[in-house]
C-alpha cells in the first residue's frame, strides 16, 4: 500500500510504501478512492492535538470500496461503496457508550489519529463504523460529507429546532454543507468570514446565504443560533453579542484558540455556549441519507495523494473554497 505518514508533529508528511494490512475480526479492507482533508488534520500535523498514535496515516473522510471482510462481518459485501468517518471505534462499555452518547466514549479510537486513516490507497476499518454512501456523488464529491458534513449536521442539530436566523462563523468545508442543509430545513443563513474575504462571502451568497459579511461586523438581524467553525476563540463573544436571549453558540471544531474574557451580560438571558464533539453512528446514518435528498452539493479541489502536504498548506493559508480531496 501507499500512504502519506506523519512521523512527528510539525514535520511534513512522508510518502511510504508498506505491505497491505489484512482485516481483523469485525473489520473490512477498503480500497480507497478518495479522502477529504479536514482542518482537524491540520491541527494534528501542527501538533495541536494531544497524543496522536505516531507514526500515523491521517485522514478521516474516506470513501472507497470494500475489498475483503474480516471474520464475523455481515454488514457489507465486497464491492460495496462505503465511507469511513472520524469516529472509528468505541469501547461499548463506558457510561457514555451505554447511554447513547458514544461520541463521548472514554476509550475511543479516531480515524487518522489513533487508527491509520485515509491518506493512503488501502485501509482497514471497523465495519460498524463504515457507512454506505447514497446518491450520485462521485467518490471525491462524497468525501467531505464524512466529516465536514457529519460534524456540520450535528452542529446544526445542536442549534435547536426554533431557529429562523442562523449565523455561521468561518465559511469553509463544513459551513458550505451546513448552509445547504439549513436552506433545505428553513433557517436563513448569515455567513461571517475573515474580514475582507470577499471570495468566501460570494461563495456563501452563491450557496443561498441571506447575508455575508466580515466576522467583526454585526449581522442585520438578531441571531437565533450561531455555529463557529473557525478555530478562533474571539468569535465566541462576537457571536454571543449577535445572539438573541435563549440562543445557543455551537463551537464545531476540535481545537480553538483561547476564548477572551467577556462581560457576563452577553451570556445573561439564558444564552448558551457549547461544543460539539465527534459523531455517533446515528448522526452518520441520518446525514448520509439526508444529503442526496437536499441535495447537498460539495465543492471540492482535488489533489493527488502524494501532494497531501500542498493540500494542507492550501487549507492553512485559507486558499481553498470548498474542500481539498486526495486521490490515490
Ligand atoms: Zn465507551
Ligand atoms: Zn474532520
Amino acid at each position: 500500500m501507499k500512504a502519506m505518514v506523519l512521523n512527528a508533529a510539525g514535520e511534513p508528511l512522508r510518502f511510504e510504501e508498506r505491505p497491505d494490512p489484512s482485516p481483523g475480526p469485525g473489520q473490512v479492507l477498503i480500497r480507497i478512492a478518495a479522502c477529504g482533508v479536514c482542518r482537524t488534520d491540520l491541527h494534528l500535523v501542527d501538533g495541536e492535538l494531544p497524543d496522536p498514535a505516531l507514526p500515523i496515516v491521517p485522514g478521516h473522510e474516506i470513501v472507497g470500496t470494500v475489498d475483503a471482510l474480516g471474520a464475523g462481518v455481515d454488514r457489507f459485501r465486497p464491492g460495496d461503496r462505503v465511507g469511513v468517518p472520524w469516529l472509528g471505534h468505541v469501547c461499548g462499555t463506558c457510561r457514555f457508550c451505554l447511554s447513547g452518547a458514544e461520541n463521548l466514549c472514554d476509550e475511543p479510537g479516531f480515524t487518522g489519529y489513533q487508527i491509520d486513516g485515509g491518506y493512503a490507497d488501502v485501509t482497514v476499518a471497523d465495519a460498524n463504523y463504515c457507512f454506505p454512501i447514497h446518491g450520485d456523488y462521485t467518490d471525491a464529491e462524497a468525501a467531505p460529507l464524512l466529516c465536514a458534513g457529519l460534524i456540520g449536521y450535528r452542529s446544526l442539530r445542536m442549534c435547536g429546532d426554533d431557529i429562523e436566523a442562523l449565523g455561521i462563523y468561518g465559511f469553509g468545508a463544513a459551513a458550505h454543507i451546513v448552509a445547504q442543509v439549513a436552506r433545505h430545513q428553513g433557517p436563513k443563513v448569515y455567513a461571517f468570514t475573515r474580514p475582507g474575504d470577499e471570495l468566501a462571502q460570494k461563495f456563501a451568497l452563491d450557496l443561498g446565504a441571506a447575508w455575508a459579511g466580515d466576522s467583526d461586523t454585526a449581522p442585520p438581524v438578531e441571531l437565533d443560533a450561531a455555529i463557529i467553525f473557525a478555530p478562533v476563540g474571539a468569535l465566541v463573544p462576537a457571536a454571543l453579542r449577535a445572539l438573541r436571549k435563549g440562543g445557543v453558540v455551537v463551537c464545531g471544531g476540535i481545537h480553538m484558540s483561547d476564548i477572551p474574557r467577556f462581560p457576563y451580560d452577553i451570556l445573561w438571558g439564558e444564552r448558551v455556549v457549547r461544543s460539539v464533539a465527534n459523531l455517533t453512528r446515528q448522526d452518520a446514518e441520518e446525514f448520509l441519507e439526508l444529503a442526496p435528498k437536499v441535495p447537498v452539493r460539495t465543492s471540492i479541489e482535488v489533489f493527488p495523494l502524494q501532494q497531501a502536504n500542498d493540500a494542507l498548506d492550501a487549507l492553512r493559508a485559507g486558499n481553498l473554497t470548498g474542500a481539498a480531496v486526495l486521490i490515490p
